[in-house]
């Protein structure tokens, strides 16, 4: 990737007004920090330099989020933290969905952001009218997707309608430095895939994605910080630096994710993030 240029942490620091942060690949993986990410978060607490952390996580409401990120030693408040699973309240309303009856997967806090938002959480058995994955942790994977599945195919085979709903739509996610994981939008794609062997020609039958690249995260994080003078540092190109991209902000691409700097070429203009970085330590 040698034709975007390089820039360092501190020159962000300086250049712009507010940082925003995307969790996994740039803070934390889910086994602990990144290397630099507690000097980081102190020194931005120190000076006072305003930041946002910009996650398409939902399964952890934002005080559980600022909980566990305080456990790992970053003491970053509950009201920095902007999550896709909080979008689901804006989705709902705009929808007409207060008062359905929603299958969840996903842990806790993805049930809770389901009820927050308004819907009636029931089981894949139940009468339902939205399907939304949080999370891919908190059930048991083959059979939940089975029943889900079948769900589904009892309702469309009967002409009902239902919305699918998809608050995070990354594919995967780093659980240490050597592992990855499969997230709640692989399981999507599986379902998405299946529906359509069901039911062939029908292009409806996909999940409504609301997390980054989506305009709604960006928006929010304009809302709280008053101004576009704003970074986004990422690992994902067709998420953070997509949407940032579109949302008219520089971003920057951080190698200590999921992209592999070496292998990738950027033949798509609106992947192109506007700097690389090797890593957030000081
Ligand atoms: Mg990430």
């Amino acid at each position: 990737m040698d034709k975007i240029l390089e820039i360092t942490i501190e020159t962000l620091i300086d250049r712009y007004e507010v940082l925003l942060l995307d969790a996994f690949g740039v803070l934390v993986h889910s086994s602990g920090t990144l290397a630099g990410a507690a000097e980081l978060i102190t020194e931005l607490n120190r000076s006072a330099k305003p930041y946002y952390i910009l996650t398409n996580d939902a399964s952890r409401l934002p005080a559980t989020a600022a909980k566990r990120f305080q456990r790992m030693g970053l003491a970053i408040e509950t009201d920095r933290i902007i999550t896709s699973g909080s979008l689901l309240k804006g989705y709902f309303a705009q929808n007409r969905l207060i008062g359905s009856p929603c299958v969840v997967l996903g842990p806790e806090d993805s049930i809770r952001y389901v009820e927050l938002a308004g819907g009636l959480v029931v089981t894949p058995d139940d009468k339902f009218e939205v399907v939304v994955i949080g999370d891919e942790s908190g059930f048991p994977f083959l059979d939940t997707v089975d029943s889900v599945l079948s769900g589904l195919i009892r309702k469309l085979d009967h002409g009902e309608k239902v919305h699918l709903v998809l608050p995070n739509p990354d594919l995967i996610y780093p659980k240490s430095d050597w592992e990855f994981g499969i997230t709640g939008g692989g399981i999507a794609l599986i379902l998405e895939a299946a529906l359509h062997q069901r039911y062939p020609g029908q292009t409806n039958l996909h999940f409504d994605r609301l997390g980054k690249p989506h305009d709604t995260i960006f928006k929010e994080a304009l809302r709280r910080s008053g101004t576009r003078n704003m970074v986004m540092i990422g690992d994902q190109l067709a998420t953070d630096i997509r949407g940032a991209r579109a949302f008219g902000l520089d971003s920057v691409l951080i190698a200590s994710g999921i992209t592999n700097m070496h292998t990738i070429t950027v033949d798509d203009n609106h992947l192109l993030p506007t700097y690389a970085m090797q890593s957030i330590i000081l």
